[in-house]
């Protein structure tokens, strides 16, 4: 039988604590964030507009680079005074692209920045989460950014599933790797029902729910880099002794 999911969240709480996302740069320093603006004790975050558009700039920056890359392109848009969808919209595309090259594809992510600001700039409340379907519809918007959109920015209950999810849930025998789809889009929806299936039967609250899954996808990412990298480091793992795919000490 293998572990619950809500065992391994708060196995993974319990160890690393929690992570504090997303982080939100823009309040790096104040008082429940700390220097690179995660805030572990704070959930009412976006606190302002100028909060969400961060998350979902960051949510668009981050797709195939590290989170270091992302925060030299937003203090790059941050100096240059842009904190709304309209602040981008009056850049040209190749002022935009120079401002976020530290992202990599800078090119790419321009054009797609600019078509998510002129889609959130037309909805009549910026703060009205909006159907999974429509960010889908966007350009360069797939299931992990659009979730973490929905997750982060407008604070639905969405569970975020990633590589390090994947890896780490198979590897604990609670996603089956031989029913996974190859194609990565019915990958992702496969893995995401799953994890969604086996979490209805917990009797957590809404409200609980939110948080578990704000959490949840932030430890995933910590333990993923900290162990169960592609390489495992299996020693001292905190899930060691429920994982199946433990690999022995050296
Ligand atoms: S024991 Fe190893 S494979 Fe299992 S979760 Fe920990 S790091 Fe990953």
């Amino acid at each position: 039988m293998p572990i619950s999911l809500l065992r391994v969240y708060r196995i993974l709480l319990e160890h690393y604590g929690p992570q504090g996302w997303w982080p939100v740069a823009r309040h790096a320093g104040e008082p429940g964030f700390d220097k690179n603006g995660y805030h572990p004790n704070i959930w009412r975050i976006p606190k302002t507009e100028e909060d969400r558009w961060e998350i979902l700039t960051g949510a668009i920056l981050t797709q195939n680079t590290s989170w270091k890359n992302v925060e030299l392109a937003l203090v790059a848009l941050r100096a240059e005074g842009i904190s709304a969808a309209s602040d981008v919209l009056s850049l040209t595309e190749s002022k935009l692209a120079s401002l976020i090259r530290p992202s990599g594809y800078y090119n790419q992510k321009a054009k797609r920045l600019r078509s998510f600001a002129a889609w959130l700039n037309a909805r009549p409340n910026p703060a009205d989460p909006p159907a999974r379907k429509e960010l889908l519809s966007l350009v360069g918007i797939g299931p992990e950014t659009a979730d973490s959109m929905l997750l982060y920015a407008w604070n639905q209950p969405v569970f975020v599933v990633d590589l390090y999810t994947i890896r780490l849930l198979t590897r604990l025998s609670i996603v089956s790797t031989e029913e996974i789809p190859m194609q990565p889009i019915r990958r992702y929806e496969h893995v995401q029902k799953s994890i969604l299936s086996r979490l209805s039967r917990s009797p957590v609250s809404s409200q609980e729910r939110l948080r578990l899954y704000t959490e949840m996808h932030a430890l995933i990412v910590r333990h993923a880099k900290e162990h169960c990298a592609a390489r495992p480091k299996c020693a001292q793992c905190p899930l060691g002794r429920y994982c199946p795919s433990q690999s022995p000490s050296p």
